[in-house]
Formats: structure tokens, C-alpha cells, sequence
């Protein structure tokens, strides 16, 4: 006689409300877009391990990410990315308390990958777990204690505070209360920062990412050498646009006969000076919500955080405002898994739980968090996701 266990996903249970260890490890996996990450964190905050893999040199020959490209790599590597933050960590699956994992936004089939991964962990290893909102991950990257290289340690802050997420994909502030969702202030109408900069380096002839290509080359160059428009800097309120900035310097190229026409030194104002100005839209529109809240801090987070002039700028512009800047270390800055076990730990305290059926989303409004309401209804509020740590 054969004995059949039992695999339905009826022989998991983790119910809404578990209580859950105050020191928790829990494993957190990101796959939202061309990083496969995994780390572990203890008790929210104590980064244990952080595993992260980039695909730079799957996507720069094409100058931007190719989806496809991109979650085939994924499957290549999600299985050695977590066993790398695993025996960094010195730890076994069974020493795990749970497990949070990136639901969205991002490309569906990247982040079907650490989804996948992260659900039959959780089945097998029978953890609790939960999906979390990438940018709530990005704006509670600001409260975990980084071990790198960050300007400021954020490992005391908790709401409130204003938020700037600056990314390849996103351009926005959020006030982040103490209570409820994030509230978005202000974003962007077109282009990301971080895209500007991707396209903008495309345009200089230097390599994807461009972020990093254009700071690097920025520093040789003079920042005052082109008057590139600042964006949005006459109109009210918090939004943002950035590919006006963007077709500047592109008109501006073609003015000066082409890339091939410029030499190093034009080529490298043309990075400074643009750099320049999307650094002084980006103080600008924080520094007005700033005002506006009455906040005293204001953390900044996503890749283009990782930005040196943005961060000198930023914090010149605190110290003449009244308010203190947050950077997370770099490798905080960029996407990571360590900001998932953040923000997940924070929910997993909550009691929130998800079920096996999770699944990925694209698009998402920050807060939101669909996955959960469709199937608990948005009015038990158990979709909500709040950023902030609870004490
Ligand atoms: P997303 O997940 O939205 O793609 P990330 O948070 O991973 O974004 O950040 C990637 C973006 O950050 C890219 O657009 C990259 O060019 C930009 N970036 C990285 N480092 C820097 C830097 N030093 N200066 C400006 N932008 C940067
Ligand atoms: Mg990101």
C-alpha cells in the first residue's frame, strides 16, 4: 500500500493576526526588475546577510532592460542568490520565522520568478509569509540600520516623514504618517529621474545604467556650463517631469553637430550640467513639501539616491531649511531584498499573512496592496500596507 502525502495548499495555514517574534528572521527575495536579491534581516532592522545580483551585463548592450532577458536570468540564479544570503546569514531554512517577497510593481515575469521561489519555500518550510509593495520597500529601506556607506544612519527613524522615492521607475513624494498609507504628494508626469538619466547617458554615448556612468563622468565636467531648464520649478505644487529635460539635451547635442562633434571636456559639462539640473528639481520640489508638512526629515531612497550631488545638495538645502536628510547606505539605495524583509517584518508584526495564491502585479499604487484586498475586501483593512514600524 502506498502512503500519499498530502500537497494542497490546504496543509498551509498561516492565519491573519499570528502573533509573530518581536527578533524574527525573516528571509526577504526581490525580483522586480533586473536584480535577483535575497537577504536576512533580524527584528526588522539588523541587516544579518544581503545577496544581490545584477544584470548589467545582460541588458547594456541593448541600453535598457529587456524583460524577457530579464526573468530568464532570474530563473538562472533566484535558487544560488538565496542560498548565498542563507550561509551568509550562517542559516538554515528551519532557523527562518518567515518570509517576505516583492508582489509589486515591476515586470510580471521577473517577478513571478522570486514569487514562485518564495511560495514554495514557504510551503515546504511551512513560514508565514507576505508580498510587499516595492516602494514601501524603498521608503522603509530609509529606517534599517545599514552597515555600508550611507551619509546618515537611519536606524532611529520612524514616522513621520516625508518620502522621495527616486528611482529608474518612479519620481515621488509621500508623506509617511505614523498611522495609514502613504499619501502621495506630488510624482512625476512623464519621465522618472532615473530614467532621465538612463536615456540622457544613452544620448552621451555611455553605458546603461547610466546613474552611475553620468555622476562619474559629471565629476570631471562644469555644472554651470549649459543652462539646462529646471523642470516644473515655476509651477505649484510637488510634480515632477523630466523628459523636457531630457529633449534640452538632446537639442542641445544636435546644436553643438552631435556627440561626435563634442569634445571629452563639452561632453563632460554636458553630464555635469545636466546632473545639475535634475539635482536642483529634485531639492526643489522636496524642499516645497517640506514646508508645506512642517516635516523635520525627509528620506530620500531609490536608486538615484545613490547620487552624490543629489545628497550634498539635499542636505545644504536641510541645513538652510530646518530639516534633516536620510540616505540609506548605497547598496540600500538600489533595489535590494534587505528593504523587502523591512517592510515585510513590518507587516508579519502586524499579523498580516498571505496565502499561496499570491500573485504578482505590474502596476500597484503605493499602499495598496490587491493581492490581499481581493481576497479579504479592502474594508478589514487587512490590504493595507502602512510603512512604518509599529513602536
Ligand atoms: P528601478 O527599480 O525603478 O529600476 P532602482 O531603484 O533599481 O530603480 O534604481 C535604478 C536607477 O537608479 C537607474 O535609473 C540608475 O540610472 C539610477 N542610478 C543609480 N545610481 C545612480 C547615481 N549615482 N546617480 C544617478 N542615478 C543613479
Ligand atoms: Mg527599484
Amino acid at each position: 500500500m502506498s502512503t500519499r502525502r498530502d500537497y494542497s495548499p490546504m496543509t498551509y495555514s498561516h492565519s491573519q493576526g499570528d502573533a509573530f517574534p518581536e527578533d524574527g528572521l525573516v528571509l526577504g527575495i526581490e525580483s522586480s526588475c533586473d536584480e535577483m536579491a535575497a537577504a536576512v534581516l533580524r527584528g526588522g532592522r539588523e541587516i544579518v546577510s544581503s545577496s544581490v545580483h545584477g544584470q548589467e551585463s545582460v541588458h547594456s548592450p541593448y541600453g535598457g532592460v529587456v524583460p524577457e532577458l530579464a526573468s530568464r536570468d532570474h530563473v538562472r540564479v533566484v535558487s544560488n542568490v538565496v542560498s548565498a544570503a542563507l550561509s551568509e546569514a550562517g542559516l538554515g531554512l528551519s532557523d527562518l520565522d518567515g518570509l517576505a517577497v516583492t508582489a509589486g510593481p515591476g515586470l510580471v515575469g521577473s517577478l513571478l520568478v522570486g514569487l514562485s521561489f518564495a511560495k514554495a519555500l514557504a510551503y515546504a518550510n511551512d513560514l508565514p509569509f507576505v508580498g510587499v509593495h516595492h516602494l514601501v520597500g524603498h521608503l522603509v529601506a530609509a529606517e534599517v540600520a545599514g552597515k555600508g556607506d550611507g551619509d546618515v544612519a537611519g536606524d532611529d527613524l520612524a514616522p513621520p516623514y516625508v518620502g522621495l522615492v527616486v528611482s529608474g521607475g518612479h519620481t515621488a513624494l509621500y508623506r509617511v504618517g505614523v498611522e495609514g498609507l502613504p499619501v502621495l504628494l506630488g510624482e512625476t508626469r512623464d519621465d522618472a529621474a532615473g530614467e532621465a538619466f538612463d536615456k540622457v547617458a544613452k544620448l552621451l554615448g555611455l553605458p546603461y545604467p547610466g546613474g552611475p556612468a553620468i555622476s562619474k563622468l559629471a565629476e570631471q565636467g562644469d555644472p554651470t556650463a549649459v543652462n539646462f531648464p529646471r523642470p516644473m520649478s515655476k509651477r505649484p505644487g510637488f510634480d515632477f517631469s523630466y523628459s523636457g529635460l531630457k529633449t534640452a539635451v538632446s537639442v542641445e547635442l544636435a546644436k553643438r553637430g552631435g556627440l561626435a562633434a563634442l569634445s571629452p571636456s563639452e561632453r563632460a559639462d554636458m553630464a555635469a550640467s545636466f546632473e545639475a539640473a535634475v539635482a536642483e528639481s529634485l531639492v526643489g520640489r522636496a524642499s516645497r513639501a517640506m514646508r508645506a508638512e512642517g516635516a523635520a526629515r525627509i528620506a530620500v531612497v531609490g536608486g538615484v539616491a545613490a547620487n552624490g550631488r543629489l545628497r550634498k545638495e539635499m542636505h545644504a538645502a536641510g541645513a538652510r531649511d530646518g530639516f534633516e536628510a536620510i540616505f540609506p547606505p548605497m547598496n540600500l539605495c538600489t533595489d535590494n531584498a534587505v528593504m523587502i524583509a523591512a517592510a515585510g517584518t513590518r507587516l508579519l508584526s502586524r499579523g498580516v499573512r498571505d496565502g499561496l495564491d499570491l500573485e504578482a502585479f505590474s502596476r500597484v499604487p503605493i499602499g495598496e496592496s490587491p493581492w490581499r484586498e481581493q481576497e479579504k475586501g479592502r474594508e478589514s483593512g487587512a490590504g493595507q500596507e502602512p510603512v512604518g514600524a509599529t513602536s
